[in-house]
């Protein structure tokens, strides 16, 4: 079993050096892959860092050259970086895509992220490595082996949604972060970072889908006892798109300045969305309060209902009967 799960690691390890040495070294490649990572401002110093790399067009160039190297094809097909068909013949289940590594807290590459690079909507855009014993998508996040040092230094986590995000903030100056790319936030995955650091700031994308997200990821988060700011960016925008174009101080003071506490991020929501409307403003406290009530330490409880009264203009009396309530639910 623990020779199995080695094999898969080295499997994957090498499928690494292939994807990037394809990218960096073949005409292929350079035309394609590097072209792509240059034309979305990634250096080549970026590029090496996070092991970055191109799977090539052919249908089984991955999977025939590490068979020519003596890796076994059944561990090729349980790290689901070969696909092989009823009939046995076998193809890249990468094929024509940059790929993205994803690595384990101590650097181990885990399994990958591979992003389509025409805009053809045929095909999703980027494809996962499937489940297998040595990924598990709930469990891991992108980037913490690069960010961890800077997560605990700081003493708090970025947290965004994709690969490019964080390869982009990285080469912005500011390392402190993870993404759960492509699969909903997890209480696995804010484990992770409960062991670095108790404070976490979401960035997702400013676009409705990343509004929905970050609300789920609070209170997921308040649960573990962390605390959590939420920092959001203009429509269209995501924290790649932001801090390509955003030098380095005035990104960090826009991070520092827009970062919200979970209950004022809240409050603002209504704002935009409830404004004079009694009933959707009744939903939103409701939902506040909800939120309050995952946070397991009482007396954040009593502050952070002190601060909703305050913010919300309405009685602690009532917000404090509203709390009772849902945490008699919970029992
Ligand atoms: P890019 O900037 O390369 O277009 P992104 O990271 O901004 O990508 P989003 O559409 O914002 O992409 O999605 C966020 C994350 O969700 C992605 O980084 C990826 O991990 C995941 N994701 C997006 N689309 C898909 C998909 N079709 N299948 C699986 N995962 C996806
Ligand atoms: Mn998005
Ligand atoms: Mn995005
Ligand atoms: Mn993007």
């Amino acid at each position: 079993q623990a020779n199995e799960k080695e094999s898969m690691y080295l499997v994957s390890e090498f499928a690494q050096k292939f994807f990037q040495s394809t990218l960096l070294n073949t005409d292929e490649g350079k035309a394609i892959g590097l072209s792509y990572f240059k034309e979305r401002g990634f250096s080549q110093e970026t590029i090496k860092k996070f092991g970055l790399g191109y799977s090539p067009e052919t249908w089984d160039a991955l999977t025939k050259e590490a068979l020519d190297q003596g890796y076994k094809l059944e561990y090729l097909e349980k790290v689901g970086l070969t696909i092989v068909r009823e009939d046995g013949g076998h193809l890249d289940r990468f094929k024509g895509r940059v790929m993205f590594p994803i690595q384990s807290m101590s650097g181990r590459v885990l399994g990958f992220g591979g992003r389509i690079l025409t805009n053809e909507k045929k095909a999703a855009k980027y494809l996962n490595s499937p489940e297998s014993d040595i990924y598990h998508k709930s469990k891991v996040l992108y980037g913490i082996y690069h960010a961890k040092q800077a997560i605990a230094k700081q003493d708090n986590c970025y947290l965004c949604e994709g690969y490019t995000d964080v390869i982009q903030m990285h080469q912005a100056g500011i390392e402190s972060v993870v993404s759960s790319s492509g699969t909903a936030l997890t209480t696995d995955q804010i484990r992770l970072i409960n062991r670095l650091t108790k404070n976490i700031t979401v960035l997702f994308d400013g676009d409705a889908a990343g509004l929905r997200a970050s609300i789920r990821g609070i209170d997921l988060i308040l649960e573990e006892g962390m605390n959590v700011k939420v920092c959001t960016f203009p429509d269209g925008e995501d924290p790649d798109s932001f801090a390509r174009k955003t030098p380095y101080d005035e990104l960090l003071r826009y991070l520092n300045e827009n970062a919200m506490d979970f209950i004022q991020f809240k409050a603002s929501l209504l704002m935009k969305e409830a404004k004079n409307d009694p009933i959707k403003k009744a939903d939103l406290i409701r939902d506040m309060v909800s939120s309050i009530s995952k946070i397991p330490d009482r007396i954040k409880r009593e502050i952070y209902i002190q601060e909703c009264s305050r913010i919300m203009d309405i009685s602690e009396e009532v917000l404090f009967n509203t709390l009772a309530q849902l945490l008699q639910k919970d029992i």
